[in-house]
């Protein structure tokens, strides 16, 4: 056996990593403790070699702060007592609290029964995960529709690290099966839509999907550009409560897109990750991906997430599936799913899935969590009237981004999020000022607000924007505007 390594890294530094007590010849070596920085360039013992590296894992470059959790650290270390975290997509209730869904409580019960019961143990699942929970799970999102696909045995599913671990399988195996596919997303989307993609290799590209000039879907933008894509290209979609902006096709758009992927036999990827939350009507908010999977001899991808409309955030609850041409391929896929798993997390958790199947599972439990769905869905609707109702009390000007000159987009938009269009500039004085959080593109969760924090929040909008106008007036007519973005942006 070789301790090789293991000396290498307790020589630069890593004093604290536990040597076996049987650890031959280290006794010569120096501990971290008494070479310094530089104690690496110092060791020179018979039968090892000084390599002079300082670590072998320093190619690690930083990463780049992760764009809303890196706004959640800052704002539990801001000290102020009035302060507002609109970053993270998570629901609270009306009183600001995170909730567990009572349906969630009550399925948790009856499991914690049949374990007590010996029917139920904590043993490995299969790399595929919770099946029945997979196939209730893909009849939630596409309806009666996968009954046939699923008896005719063209559907390869599998229980995913909930929407996340879902989007990387997906993607995993969209690079073993194509792996020159570029991934068309949406302009914007949720911004690690990109990163997971590119992190297995495969290309990404954006297509219109919000128009900033009207705060609505830039349908002809989207249509033109499906229409121009290579047969066989890959299109993510979100089902419904795009994020981040709110914006969602209507059923007869949803028509018109489908229509788009038939003409150029495109493979649609549906990012189901708020069913239930845009309207309020799981089946209404999975029309889109049913007008898709409708489509005659399509293969599609579908990726869901329980973490917001069942609450299961931290369960990781997810199912990921290819809806493939036939039996024979889908068999094959299959097998390279379950295979990708085995060699990736092995088997998933079983908390999560056990309380989606036990839900959607009966009839009486499933209502039961569709009236909680639909209250969840009514209280971001409510939010998005008091916080227009607040902006109009307190006179606040429309964005300065808003080509219709309103803030009509905070009602109009659906879901979890309203795509405010504060700009960075302002998002950054929102946050300095006024102790109110968000990402830089203006994406704020309805959720975290609540009727008492929308006047906050309305009256620091109308505080920065008044600043801005007023700064802006008194600066000289003569500056140059490259000069005055650069003083800005400093
Ligand atoms: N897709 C979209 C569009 C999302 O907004 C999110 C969560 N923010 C996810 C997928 C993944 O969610 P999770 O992994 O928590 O299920």
């Amino acid at each position: 056996m070789s301790l090789t390594p293991s000396w290498n890294f307790g020589s630069v530094g890593f004093g604290h990593i536990a040597l076996p007590p049987n650890a031959p010849n280290l006794s010569s070596h120096k501990s971290s403790s008494d070479c310094g920085a530089s104690g690496a360039d110092e060791e020179s013992t018979a039968g090892t070699e000084d390599v002079g590296r300082v670590s072998v894992f320093d190619a690690a470059k930083a990463a780049a702060p992760d764009p809303i959790l890196s706004m959640r650290d800052q704002y539990n270390a801001d000290p102020a007592e009035r302060k507002l975290n609109l970053a993270v997509g998570v629901y609270r209730t009306a009183e600001g609290k995170p909730l567990v869904l009572k349906c969630v409580q009550e399925a948790e019960t009856k499991l914690l029964a049949e374990q007590e019961a010996g029917r139920a143990f904590k043993e490995y699942l299969p790399p595929d995960g919770h099946s029945k929970f997979c196939d209730l799970s893909l009849k939630l999102l596409l309806g009666d529709a996968i009954d046939g696909m699923l008896a005719d045995g063209r559907v390869a599913a599998a229980q995913s690290i909930s929407g996340t671990g879902g989007l990387h399988l997906a993607a995993r195996m969209l690079k073993l099966l194509m792996p020159d596919a570029t991934v068309h997303l949406p302009a914007p989307t949720w911004p690690i839509h990109p990163d997971i993609f590119e992190a297995v290799g495969l290309s990404v590209a954006h297509y219109p999907y919000y128009d900033a000039e009207t705060g609505g879907l830039d349908l002809d933008g989207m249509l033109a550009y499906l229409r121009a894509l290579p047969h066989g290209s890959v299109v993510l979609m979100h089902a419904c409560a795009h994020n981040p902006s709110g914006v969602d096709p209507t059923a007869v758009q949803w028509a018109q897109i489908a229509a788009a992927v038939r003409e150029r036999w495109l493979v649609p990827m549906v990012d189901a990750a708020y069913q239930g939350l845009a309207t309020g009507d799981l089946d209404e908010d999975g029309a889109g991906a049913r007008a898709l999977a409708a489509v005659p001899g399509v293969e599609m991808i579908t990726v869901q997430s329980y973490s917001k409309n069942m609450g299961l955030y931290a369960e990781r609850a997810g199912v990921v599936a290819l809806l493939c041409a036939d039996r024979d391929v889908a068999s094959r896929v299959q097998q390279q799913l379950s295979r990708t798993i085995r060699l990736t997390h092995s088997s998933p958790p079983q908390h999560g899935a056990a309380i989606c199947a036990t839900i959607l599972g009966e009839p009486e439990r499933l209502q039961a969590w569709k009236r909680e769905v639909k209250g969840m869905a009514e209280r971001l609707l409510e939010m998005r009237a008091a916080l227009a109702a607040s902006l109009a009390k307190c006179e606040c000007p429309p964005p300065t981004t808003s080509k219709r000159g309103s803030w009509a987009h905070v009602t109009e938009q659906r879901g979890m999020f309203t795509y405010t269009g504060l700009t960075p500039a302002q998002v950054k004085a929102l946050r300095e000022t006024h102790h109110v959080y968000m990402p830089n593109d203006g994406r704020i969760s309805m959720a975290g607000l609540t009727t008492a924090t929308c006047g906050m929040l309305a009256t620091a909008i109308k505080d920065v924007l008044h600043a801005e106008a007023k700064h802006a007036f008194a600066e000289p007519a003569t500056e140059l505007p490259a000069a005055k973005r650069a003083r800005s942006a400093a």
